[in-house]
Formats: structure tokens, sequence, C-alpha cells
């Protein structure tokens, strides 16, 4: 019997069947996988086989095999950073849920998120929600930053949930696609599962009762059907950030579309794009073909990783 994860709480997870009914099922025994060292074996959206426990008194289910995965997003683990715990798993794309105002996205987390994104091959999705409470100036800026994202191949769009406005083109965006849910406290993550997940009702936050902070509770990915767009959701409550642990210095300009289109100019291939000679990232950056907020996000991932390595 074949199976997809819906949800893992640990040693038990709930899977669905092929023929579409929810079961909890577990696994027995060692699991090793692809040579990953792994905290957790199964990942939310994971193909498994399973098999009737035997001489099992309810007919429990046993997780006995995992199809290889197309790909998955990780973390280090809280408890031993030296071990990746996988989130999530056979994501067609990713949407990341991001706002102008109360509160605020700031580019260098879009652009972060982004940066993950190209270093797992997920395709982005930008979502500004809020809309109804932009001004000329969230308008305007909106403007700029899709028509700047969209140069570089991401799709971005401008949603209401309070107002309902948006939802035609991200339900075409979501149908029959498995999609992976991001964005930081506060943009209106649970308002949009409550919104297109038919029988949801997460608690949403306050405003009043925002912290900025973020909660950093550990918590499980889940997978949400919505039936009618043959479409499925990955929330990742709790998770801020995926990592970007696994990128050398000498790599992150491979992970922006529109520098490694250019990478091959420099006049050193191990060029940082800093202060090097001969830097076509540099040339095209001061004729203006580069956008600048873009290339001081790269600056800042670069500082961050170099921080770690030392
Ligand atoms: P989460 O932290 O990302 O899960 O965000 P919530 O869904 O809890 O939403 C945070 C707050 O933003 C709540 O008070 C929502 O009612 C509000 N909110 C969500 N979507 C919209 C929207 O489109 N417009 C406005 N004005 N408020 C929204
Ligand atoms: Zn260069």
């Amino acid at each position: 019997m074949r199976a997809r994860v819906y949800k893992s709480t640990g040693s038990w997870y709930t899977v669905k069947t092929e023929e579409g009914n929810f079961c909890v099922a577990r696994i027995k025994g060692i699991f090793k996988l692809d040579g990953i060292t792994s905290t957790n074996p199964l990942a939310v959206g994971d193909w498994v086989k399973m098999e009737h426990e035997a001489g099992g008194e309810e007919g429990g289910w046993i997780i006995t095999g995992i199809d290889s995965r197309n790909n998955y997003i990780n973390r280090l683990s809280p408890a031993n950073k030296y071990q990746h715990h996988i989130i999530a798993s056979n994501l067609d794309q990713s949407i990341l849920i991001a706002t102008l105002k109360d509160p605020k996205t700031s580019q260098g987390f879009v652009d972060r998120f982004l940066v993950a994104g190209e270093s797992y091959h997920i395709p982005s999705v930008i979502v500004f929600n809020k809309s109804d409470i932009y001004r000329e100036k969230e308008m305007n800026l909106f403007h700029e930053r899709k028509q700047m994202y969209a140069s570089i191949g991401y799709k971005v769009v401008l949603m209401s949930l309070e107002q309902q406005t948006g939802m035609e083109e991200i339900e075409n965006i979501l149908r029959n696609k498995t999609t992976l849910l991001s964005g930081h406290s506060g943009v209106g993550k649970s308002s949009f599962i409550n919104s297109v997940v038919p029988g949801k009702e997460l608690k949403t936050q306050d405003v009043s009762g925002w912290s900025g902070k973020g909660i950093h509770t550990t918590t499980f990915a889940e997978m949400y059907d919505i039936p009618l767009l043959n479409a499925r959701i990955v929330d990742t409550p709790g998770i801020r950030e995926f990592g970007l642990v696994d990128i050398p210095k000498q790599e992150l300009s491979h992970y922006f579309p529109e520098m490694r289109s250019r990478l091959q100019d420099c006049q050193f291939n191990n060029c940082l794009h800093i202060n090097e000679p001969g830097c076509a990232i540099k040339k095209a950056l001061n004729e203006g073909k580069l956008s600048l907020d873009r290339y001081v996000s790269y600056c800042m991932m670069l500082d961050s990783i170099e921080e770690k390595t030392y």
C-alpha cells in the first residue's frame, strides 16, 4: 500500500493512502535513507510503502519503505548542529507571504527565501498580502518590487485576504501542486490557510498582541488538502527560515539568477563580486543592469556565511 505523509509527530505519522483514506502509521526499526544524516527519517510530503502489522490487535500500519525524494527542505537540528532536520519533501513550489505594511517584510528576508528556494531547486512565488491597507507609498513599492522580481524570473502577486482579492490568481498557482507556505509571523499565513483550505480553523493572531518576535516553539510541519484545486499546502508553523547552511561563499552568486547568467564574464572564476578586478557583476551594477537592493542582500548574505566559517 502506498501512502503520503501529511503529518509527523515524532514516531507517529498521519498518512493518506492512494485510495484517499487517512490513517496513522509508524515505523519499525532503523531507517537509513540516501546516506543523509537526518534526525527524522520521514518528512511531510514523503511517499511511503506500508503494511499491516503482523499480529497487531487493531491491525496498525507499519511503514516499510520510502520512495526517493524529488527534493526536500531542511534546517539544522535544534539539538545537534551537525545534523539536519528534514522538514518537507516532494514540493512543486513555495509561496512566501510577505507584506509591505503591518508588519513590513524586509527585502533581505525575501531574498534569503529566494536563495533558499534556488538552493533546494524549488520555484518560489512571492505574494504580498494586506493590499487593502496599502496607500500610494506601499503600492508604488509593490509595483517596483514586482517589476524587479519579474525581470529575474519570479512571480509576484498582490493579495488581500481581508477583501478576498487576488484569490483567483493564487488558486491558479496552487492548482494541481504541492506548495510550501512560508512567511514571518503576522503576515497572514494562518488567515491564508483558513481561506483556501476547507474546514480549517487555524487560530489567527490579533495584531494588537503581535510581539514582532515570533514564537519559538517546536512544532511540526503539516500538509493540508484543497480538494477543489487538487492541491496541497504544507504549513511549517514556528519555522521562521530555512537554512542557507550549506552554501559556501563561492557558490552564493549561483543562487541569484541575475548574477548566475553573468558569472562566466568575471575575470576570476572564484570572484566574490566585492572588489575583484574585472568583475562582470560590479560592471553590470554600475551600468544599472542589476538591482542595487538585490546586490546589498547578496553582500549581507555573504557576510553571514563568513561569520559562520570562522
Ligand atoms: P500569521 O502569523 O502569518 O499566521 O498571521 P495571521 O493569519 O494570524 O494574521 C495576522 C493578522 O493580520 C490578523 O489580525 C489578521 O486578521 C490580519 N490579516 C490577515 N490578512 C489580512 C489582510 O489581507 N488585510 C488586513 N488588513 N489584515 C489581514
Ligand atoms: Zn565578479
